[in-house]
């Protein structure tokens, strides 16, 4: 079972993964939980690479594929031999990322983008994806309590609602992989309703 986790930052979809991965781990499964840009030192080079505030404007497909080929990497050498033991992958941003920052926010186009992502997905889609939706104003809100270091935590408004856009275009295009969660909820809340939606999802 291939998990992703999407949303803008502050939605607490990390918080959410680790409170998620004990919950399952409780009940016998074996978790990898891993994110991106990053999970393997290669892909986490290339996360430092891009995020890097010292180095000047990076071309948007410079970026776009530097994103690509980090999954790559990763699917290859992480998720790939995760599911093959039969662990359940629970993964901090994916696909959905690229599309939403590079495709739309970057104005690269969201096909172009899943274009030169195919490969990197070596044909493993995720079976479940948990969308936290959040609008720009109330993460922009929460993301100022935190260290603004790098180069792409500056980005200015019109961004931010680009990336929650096009977010909502791919859940309303895709309700049978992504799950809209309401990210304004409670942490337990939210918790709650991600652990009912996989305890269906792995019974039927
Ligand atoms: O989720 P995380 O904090 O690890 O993401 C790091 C930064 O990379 C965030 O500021 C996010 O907005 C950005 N990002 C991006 N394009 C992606 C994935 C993440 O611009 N495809
Ligand atoms: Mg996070």
């Amino acid at each position: 079972l291939f998990i992703t986790l999407e949303g803008m930052d502050g939605a607490g979809k990390t918080t959410q993964m680790q409170q998620l991965k004990q919950y399952l781990e409780k009940q016998g499964y074996r978790v990898c939980l891993t994110r991106e840009p990053g999970g393997t030192p290669i892909s986490e080079k290339i996360r430092n690479l891009i995020l890097d505030p010292q180095h000047g404007e990076m071309h948007p497909w410079t970026e776009a594929l530097l994103y690509a080929a980090a999954r790559a990497q990763h699917v290859s050498q992480v998720i790939q031999p995760a599911l093959q033991r039969e662990e359940i992958v629970l993964c901090d941003r994916f696909l959905d990322s690229s599309l939403a920052y590079q495709g739309v926010g970057r104005g690269l186009g969201m096909e172009e983008v899943l274009k030169i992502n195919e490969p990197a997905l070596m044909g493993r889609w995720p079976d479940m994806t948990f969308w936290f939706n959040l609008t720009p104003e109330e993460s922009f809100r929460r993301k100022k309590g935190r260290d603004p270091k790098d180069r792409l935590e500056q980005q200015a408004h019109d961004f931010y609602e680009k990336i929650y856009q096009s977010y909502r275009q791919l859940a309303e295009e895709n309700p049978q992989r992504i799950i809209t969660i309401d990210g304004n909820k409670s942490i337990p809340w939210i918790q709650k309703m991600m652990r009912c939606t996989i305890d269906h999802y792995i019974k039927v």
